[in-house]
């Protein structure tokens, strides 16, 4: 209805355009786990998906509908799922549509708890390959008769890596693999996966998108570009039912919400909508401080190396400036040799030690010592992790203060 309005006009607008009861501006937080029916067809219909409605909060639910349609919306997708979080978004997404037998491809450098969960699949009978993201050719190479998905992060987490994104969604697309990116390092303010061919597209709703540290949410959202019709993983009871395109989100919702439970509450989603509608204010004050703070810590004698896509000397910098709107609010860096990297965060006053990002704050985190601890030194090495690396999610500070945080940590330590 109003999808040629610019990004932040569509969200401010998308609940009332829904029109909740006396001209309500924000969709109610509805918290009724139940709903009733005057005549029990409806109810009936609703179950055998003849009938738009609700019957059950754990798979639908008036306040979640109306996030799912914002994050829709935001996604220029077609349908979405929101999940309790990004992780219950991701596990759901990889049950519901993959069975023992099938075969992944993943960028090595992933989020590390979907790293583990793949582990956790692939003890029950999933084949994955891992690979350098940032080369198509690699997808290529790991190419299967039963590869059926490839799944990618925009960037990733700590060491910034870009991935190839246009070139792996043609390969997806000319072998009909479904091609599912993460977006969530981004959010899609600054990147549509749409535009790149993805069939799917995850968001941590805990991170950009509410933006305030203070609800847990996940989502998945299907663009309409992958033809579910073809996919062998599709239940028989739903090609009955379900028109062809939406057979892919529909067995999301049934297997990976309703059967697996990650439901998303109504008080968070309330939380999560009413931070996204600053996402686009926040992300470019987030990205205008993350770009200062990486120059000056570039320039720094006792930094070792800045890893940000937003610096000319960032190896995927090229690709970052054609495709991404903003460089995003995350960057690592990595002190010199011998410089000990607690007592340089124990320094800073206003940067706070903490493991969320996308929060309005800045915060800083030793990688090897916490987020990355399980995988081993040697896995670290693989992914370019150094042990004296530190994440920062940079958040919507005054700049000048900021600055000045690392300036006074770095001269005194
Ligand atoms: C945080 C994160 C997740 C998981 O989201 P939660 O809401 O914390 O479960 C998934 N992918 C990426 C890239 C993340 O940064």
């Amino acid at each position: 209805m109003n999808d040629k309005k610019g990004f932040t006009t569509t969200i401010l607008h998308s609940d009332r355009l829904l029109k909740p009861e006396f001209g309500a501006l924000h969709q109610p937080i509805h918290t009724a786990v139940t709903w009733g029916y005057d005549d029990v067809q409806g109810l009936v219909n609703v179950f055998q998906n003849k009938a738009k409605g609700y019957a059950y909060s754990r798979q639908g639910n008036p306040t979640v509908t109306a996030l799912e349609h914002k994050v829709t919306q935001m996604e220029h997708g077609m349908a979405t799922v929101a999940f309790s979080t990004g992780m219950a978004a991701i596990s759901a997404t990889l049950l519901a549509l993959l069975k023992a037998g099938d075969h992944i491809i993943a960028s090595s450098y992933l989020f590390g708890n979907t790293r583990s969960v793949l582990q956790t699949y692939t003890d029950m009978g999933l084949n994955v390959t891992y690979v350098d993201a940032t080369s198509v050719q690699e997808f290529r190479n790991a190419y299967q008769e039963n590869t059926k998905m490839v799944f990618v992060e925009t960037i990733a987490n700590p060491a910034t890596q870009v991935a190839d994104l246009g070139p792996i969604g043609d390969f997806c697309e000319e072998k009909g693999i479904i091609y599912v990116v993460d977006n969530t390092m981004t959010s899609p303010y600054i990147f549509r996966p749409v535009t790149v061919k993805a069939s799917l597209v995850i968001n941590s709703l805990t991170k950009y998108i509410g933006g305030h540290g203070n609800a847990l949410g996940g989502s998945v959202t299907d663009t309409g570009l992958y033809n579910w019709d073809k996919f062998p993983n599709i239940a028989a009871i739903l090609r009955e039912q379900i028109r062809p395109e939406m057979l892919g989100i529909t067995q999301i919702r049934k297997r990976g919400l309703r059967d697996a439970g990650g439901t998303l509450s109504p008080e968070a989603a309330h939380s999560i909508s009413v931070g996204s509608e600053t996402i686009a204010l926040r992300l470019e004050r987030a990205c205008n401080n993350a770009l200062a703070l990486a120059r000056l810590l570039e320039a720094h004698p006792m930094v070792s190396k800045v890893y940000y896509p937003g610096l000319e000397s960032h190896p995927e910098h090229q690709l970052a400036a054609t495709i991404f709107h903003r460089f995003g609010g995350l960057m690592s860096f990595a002190l010199n040799d011998g410089v000990d990297c607690f007592a340089f965060l124990n320094r800073l006053k206003l940067v706070i030690k903490s493991s969320n990002l996308g929060d309005t704050r800045t915060l800083a985190i030793p990688v090897a010592h916490t987020i990355f601890f399980e995988l081993g030194a040697e896995r670290r090495a693989e992914m370019g992790i150094p042990d004296s690396m530190v994440r920062l999610s940079v958040g919507i500070e005054d700049e000048e203060d900021l600055l000045q945080d690392f300036k006074q940590a770095l001269e005194t330590i």
